[in-house]
């Protein structure tokens, strides 16, 4: 065993997630109003973002708005499209919001979301430069897993932001994500740390997907052992696309 590299992994890791409080107030993540979302749009993403493929974005999140296809659309406080950079590389998809992206219409501002902060921050990214949206765009009652109705219902959407975005890469975030965009039952253990393929449609190329577990989970087990997975799996992420990988990513 090469103790230095095995050192040297920990010591990355252990930066990957320095600074993040377990017991962080929800929702404390500086506010970041999106293009896709309701608000005005950050600098940093009108500088990266595609003015056509935007609109676009806007016009789905606006559906999104007024969606009443399943129950969710009467129990929730906001609808949560999703957003980010319309010419985002890399797309994250979580399972759908809880209380606190129910109360902002945000994707991931709770304490899962500054988790997932963190882990753009590491990975050398802004939030700004990702998109982050969901399977489902309303929240489920209790925070209870998504009904296979209520995705069939909502899935479209997400699978037109990914057609208008083509990122290169998803993160699909926990079992959800991962088991509805690869149609398949297998375990998030069984899907995480390997590229798979997301397919967008008929002469559409795949779209390379890698999954990890949810940052949710990973704050129910904050084992250096998962912590040490996720990161693993966003290097490979990062890798793929000819990205740096941080030495001292989030401080
Ligand atoms: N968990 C999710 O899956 N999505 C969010 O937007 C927030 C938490």
């Amino acid at each position: 065993m090469d103790v230095t590299k095995v050192i040297k992994q920990h010591l990355e890791m252990e930066q990957f997630f320095s600074g993040f409080s377990l017991k962080g107030k929800a929702g404390a993540t500086e506010p970041r109003p999106s293009k896709t979302g309701r608000g005005e749009p950050q600098q940093q993403e009108d500088k990266m973002a595609d003015p056509e493929k935007a609109a676009e974005l806007e016009k789905i999140a606006e559906e999104v708005h007024q969606c009443r296809k399943c129950s969710l659309g009467s129990l929730r406080t906001n609808a949560v499209p999703g957003e980010g950079n319309s010419n985002a590389r890399i797309m994250f998809v979580g399972e759908g919001p809880g209380a606190d992206e129910d109360a902002q219409g945000r994707p991931f501002v709770g304490r899962a979301g500054q988790l997932l902060d963190r882990v753009i921050v590491a990975m050398g990214l802004k939030r700004s430069e990702v998109f982050i949206g969901n399977i489902l765009k309303c929240r489920p009652p209790e925070n209870r897993d998504p009904r296979a109705d209520e995705i069939i219902s909502c899935l479209p959407y997400l699978q037109r932001q990914i057609e208008i975005i083509e990122p290169e890469i998803i993160v699909a975030l926990g079992a959800h994500a991962a088991r509805t965009l690869l149609n398949t039952t297998k375990s998030i253990g069984q899907l995480r740390g390997q590229f798979h393929e997301y397919y967008a449609g008929l002469g559409r190329p795949p779209i390379k997907l890698m999954a990890t577990y949810h940052t949710a989970y990973l704050l129910r087990n904050y084992s250096q052992e998962n912590r040490r997975r996720v990161w693993e799996d966003m290097k490979k992420v990062l890798t793929e696309l000819g990205l740096p990988i941080p030495e001292h990513s989030a401080g």
